[in-house]
């Protein structure tokens, strides 16, 4: 059955250019990126014969404007539902806040964040990622309220 023009290119079930995506994630457990570069390179792989520069955005231009549109769909909503309460605001896009000696810069949008310990004699360490930089800061303010 098939509801798409895409074949998947693990199990070849056809998808919506939006759906092979999900498909790839719910099912094979791909990340977007990887689904969409593995897309990609399907689809230059089914084209053996040059097009007409016309047609040059059928090929995987789309996959990269559907990434790059989830990817600020994403940013933005993770930074809609980022508690911000209690952090020093630097730009739309960047809050600091003490934790004792203890500075943590947040970047909401990207899951980023910057730690820096006065004293500890170790420079500033990055953490990425949406789960982690939220994970760290419960550290912190559990640290924080137990006093
Ligand atoms: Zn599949």
């Amino acid at each position: 059955m098939s509801n798409g023009d895409i074949p998947c290119p693990r199990c070849g079930r056809y998808y919506s250019r939006q759906g092979v995506l999900d498909h790839m994630r719910d099912l094979h457990h791909i990340t977007r990126r990887d689904a969409g570069n593995l897309v990609a390179a399907a689809q230059a792989q089914a084209k053996p014969k040059p097009k007409p520069a016309q047609d040059d955005d059928d090929g995987a231009a789309w996959v990269f404007r559907a990434l790059a549109q989830q990817n600020k769909e994403h940013r933005a909503a993770m930074l809609a539902k980022a508690d911000t309460t209690g952090w020093q605001q630097l730009s739309p896009y960047h809050y600091r806040r003490w934790f004792y000696d203890t500075r943590v810069d947040w970047w909401p949008s990207g899951g980023k964040a910057q730690v820096f310990t006065k004293g500890s004699g170790q420079p500033p360490q990055m953490v990425y990622g949406h789960r982690r930089v939220a994970a760290l800061v419960e550290r912190l303010k559990g640290i924080e309220r137990a006093g």
